[in-house]
């Protein structure tokens, strides 16, 4: 055992790399074992729940923990850890053990950090993967910078408001899984790598490294931004690709400036509220969203393409036709739509073996699956030669065409199979490179040898048996089973002996054996060799690669809306400058998939110069929340270019979109839920802007009723008269709608209910003008309130009521507001259900088998019939 248990040569030159690497997670390679040490191992054991062992005792009889896991999985490992936000440097042995001369020599090969991944096993699947550089000054805006590496992409810009909320706003769409935060131990840092860790607690937060020099900057962003603080933010975060990632750091192409790119803002609540890619439910993670109802995409890049529109909707008119005009166009094409899919299909990632390309870490396979993938896309140009007519398509048909040095190259270079791993030889097709054909001819000389002298040994020792075999440690050897060793001749040496035979060589089988090991390693040589020069050729169409794969996203994802369109019966959106929001017989583009058929279609009516404003109410459970949701989806996938599922819609551009539901977010965290509700709604009225869309749901409902409602009324009047965007609120306070009255611009709605007798059914449909009574009571008896509560509620609401209670403001009511639903619905006790309470009274010891099953009987014709129960 060369590096034995108390080596402390080995632990010490792990210390080493420790050092060099501060903050990593270094996994060393101990044999066929990566290892941890220390507090290291801990970590490991418990994050990858592998085994937790310890080293033998050293000099001071310290037993340090130690786990690893093996070498050959390493990958999968890796995966986990560094979607758990860990960054890892990977140390290899970089010699042969076999031949080192004390301790093997180790260095870090690879880091690893969760925004600078490249390989498909360690990323979590197709969506962009964003590392992100934030810098927030003491004045004025956060700048920031954001790369997909594996794609080319790069972002940056300022926020569209100061401070640290300003910054998360402006990254948060991105979802990064790693954010470098200029001077992290500052106010402003600390507050952002708080907020980060809330939004997106599995991304590694880092602090930003110094600036590169502008020399080093990537050449796609030679010419600086427009501003300093932008700058700053993209020469950080080149400096940590360049240290992490330098090979892929030249193929950054697109530079796109967010700030002044029209995209419709959506800050991270509504990104949550909304369930755009992200279910609300942390305990639900695969729970229905926009992305899952709407990504039907056929590519890897098509579902990057989905997820990142429905992120980053447009906000220009012409931009949005633009991509409508494209989907009209493919639903036009009918079923042949099925063809355009079929031929996309087959297509791979091609942008990230591109970027596994550039960064040396891409297999045979995966440029095989190139070079098919770039034919497939051939397929897919042929297709859309139909609609190239001007337009959107037109472009992307022009931007399909073939990279033919590529196609030649890669169709010259791979055989039609190759092997997974250059190691295993045969990378390369016979007749790509002379020189590697010469020594591959060299081996299979050798190895024809070979066979000659097996079939002569055979003959001259008349044992018909007499194998040549091959294994990795002891080589090629003649293998002679037991019964026929009397014939061995005199000038086989034993090599090995097995339970069936021995093995033995010859002079001549070790020459031959010289030759062709010789020949093999010089071919694995020249193969490895020729893979880099390969490499080097294939290098220099990455970025035309890149641009490939994002058009066939782009046309995957609009062919997607299409189908959609044909499917779902959405219609295309009239999207233009106006500030109206029109839509007939609206559907919620999720429940409608869930609840199939049976969600009731609503209208939506808006207009910021008439009528801004609907306040909503109506009982809980009416519908008020699906409502305004459905209203915020509607305008994003409008804007993001999709149909529509409506009847009819006209979406008066939209810059911003504010939503918040139900405000219990962070009461969890601490805070009380009024202080919640009122930091979010302050954070819209300070942001939204005539062009805003505002949803606010329950406003005031976290605090007395008093407070409440005099926030809701002034949230209200503000939006109404200084914001003065299209703003839908919902309330329980039904004194507000007296208020809506007198505001010119402001209407009342409510969610219809119907009732029939003592039970209300909820209609979910949007009716005009405000709820005569609240409906508490009704829900209140749904919810199972025992009925003396109810009954003592129903005489202090007419209690109230005849009183006269209500705003001041509407100056004929006094001011009192305990009339709510609230009160009716706090209490906890449920009274038991009439069948339980009837079960109960009865007694199984004197009822026949034929009185339980008519009781059964009865039961179920009373609960499924809708009969009242006995009383
Ligand atoms: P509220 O906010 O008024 O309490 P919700 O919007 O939460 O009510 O809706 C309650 C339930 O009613 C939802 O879970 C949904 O299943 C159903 N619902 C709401 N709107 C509709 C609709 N338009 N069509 C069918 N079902 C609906
Ligand atoms: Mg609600």
């Amino acid at each position: 055992m060369p590096e034995g248990a108390a080596a402390t040569p080995l632990m010490e030159q792990y210390e080493r790399v420790k050092e060099r690497y501060p903050g990593h997670l270094v996994l060393f390679r101990v044999g066929d074992f990566f290892e941890t040490f220390g507090d290291d191992a801990k970590l490991l054991s418990k994050e990858l729940e592998v085994v937790l062992t310890a080293r033998s005792p050293d000099a001071s009889g310290e037993r340090t923990p130690m786990a690893g896991v093996p070498h050959h999985a390493v990958d999968s490992y890796l995966a986990r850890l560094v979607r758990k936000g860990y960054k890892v440097a990977l140390c290899d042995q970089v010699e042969d053990a076999r031949f080192a001369k004390g301790l093997v020599r180790r260095e870090v090969t690879r880091v690893v950090t969760p925004g600078t991944v490249v390989e498909d096993r360690i990323l979590a699947g197709p969506d962009h993967n964003f590392l992100a550089s934030v810098l927030i000054p003491q004045t004025g805006p956060a700048a920031f910078a954001c790369v997909d590496i594996t794609t080319g992409e790069w972002f940056h810009g300022v926020a569209a408001r100061d401070g640290p909320e300003g910054a998360l706003a402006a990254v948060a769409p991105f979802q990064p899984s790693e954010v470098l935060v200029a001077d992290l131990e500052g106010p402003g840092g600390r507050a952002l790598a708080a907020q980060l860790r809330h939004e997106f607690p599995r991304a590694r937060i880092e602090p930003a490294p110094p600036p590169v020099a502008p020399a080093a900057r990537p050449p796609a962003l030679a010419t600086p931004a427009g501003s300093e603080t932008v700058a700053e933010a993209d020469d950080r975060l080149a400096a940590y690709l360049e240290r992490t990632q330098p090979r892929l750091l030249p193929f950054v192409e697109v530079v796109i400036e967010s700030a002044t790119a029209p995209r419709l803002r959506l800050d991270p609540k509504t990104l949550r509220h909304l369930e755009i890619t992200r279910p609300m439910n942390p305990d639900d993670p695969a729970g229905p969203t926009l992305l899952s109802a709407w990504d039907e995409t056929v590519t890897p890049p098509g579902r990057r393409t989905m997820s990142f529109w429905l992120r980053h909707p447009l906000a220009d008119v012409a931009l949005v036709n633009a991509r409508l005009d494209a989907v009209e166009r493919l639903v036009a094409r009918g079923s042949d739509l099925l063809v355009l899919r079929a031929e996309l299909r087959p297509v791979p990632d091609l942008a990230r073996i591109a970027a596994r390309v550039a960064g040396r870490r891409v297999r045979p396979t995966e440029l095989a699956a190139l070079r098919d993938g770039l034919r497939a896309v051939a397929r897919v140009r042929a297709w859309l030669t139909h609609d190239a007519v001007g337009g959107r398509l037109e472009e992307l048909h022009a931007r399909l065409a073939p990279i033919v040095a590529l196609d030649d190259l890669l169709g010259a270079a791979l055989p039609d199979e190759p092997p997974a791993t250059v190691e295993q030889g045969g990378a390369f097709r016979s007749g790509y490179d002379a020189e590697l054909d010469g020594l591959a001819r060299a081996e299979s000389e050798g190895l024809a040898e070979l066979a000659r002298l097996e079939r002569r040994e055979q003959e001259t020792t008349g044992i018909r048996a007499l194998r040549v075999g091959y294994n990795q440690v002891f080589g090629y050897y003649f293998e002679v089973s037991r019964p026929n060793l009397a014939r061995v001749p005199t000038h086989f040496r034993r090599k090995q002996t097995l339970a069936a035979g021995e093995r033995f060589t010859s002079e001549e089988l070790s020459a031959i054996e010289t030759r062709i090991l010789a020949a093999r390693s010089e071919r694995k040589d020249g193969e490895a060799a020729a893979w880099e020069r390969f490499l080097v050729e294939v290098e220099r169409h990455v970025p035309a690669v890149h641009r490939l794969s994002r058009c066939v996203g782009e046309l995957d994802t609009l062919a997607t809306f299409a189908l959609l369109a044909q499917e779902r019966q959405l219609v295309r959106p009239t999207v233009d400058d106006s500030s109206v929001l029109s839509v007939r017989d609206g559907r919620h583009p999720v429940l409608d998939r869930s609840l199939d058929g049976s969600f009731v279609p609503n209208d939506v009516e808006l207009d910021a110069t008439s009528s801004r404003l609907l306040v909503l109410t109506g009982p809980n459970m009416s519908g008020k929340s699906t409502y305004m949701r459905e209203v915020g989806l509607l305008v994003l996938l409008a804007q993001a270019g999709s149909f529509v599922p409506a009847r009819f819609a006209r979406v008066g551009i939209v810059s911003a979109l504010y939503t918040r539901m139900g405000f219990t977010d962070e009461i969890g965290r601490g805070k009380s839920s009024f202080m919640v509700e009122m930091t979010e709604v302050a954070e819209i009225l300070r942001g939204a802007d005539e062009r805003s869309l505002v949803l606010l749901d329950e406003v005031g409902r976290g605090t007395s009723t008093f407070d409440g409602l005099a926030i809701a009324w002034a949230t209200l009047r503000h939006l109404h008269d200084r914001l003065r965007c299209r703003s839908i609120l919902a309330t329980h306070y039904h004194q507000l709608t007296d208020l809506v009255e007198g505001l010119p611009a402001a209407r009342n709605g409510h969610l219809a209910v119907r009732e029939e007798g003592d039970e209300v059914v909820f209609l979910h449909r949007l009716v005009p003008g405000a709820t005569d009574r609240s409906y508490g009571l009704h829900v209140a008896r749904l919810a199972g309130l025992p009925p003396p509560v109810l009954d003592d509620a129903a005489r202090l609401l007419k209690r109230l009521e005849s009183e006269g209670v209500g705003l001041p403001a509407s100056g004929r009511r006094a001011a009192a507001t305990r009339y709510t639903q609230a009160i009716l619905l706090a209490t906890e006790q449920r009274p038991p259900a009439p069948v339980e309470a009837a079960l109960r009274a009865l007694d199984p010891e004197r009822t026949t088998p034929f009185e339980a099953l008519a009781w059964i009987t009865e039961w179920r014709r009373r609960l499924v019939g809708g009969d009242p129960p006995p009383p």
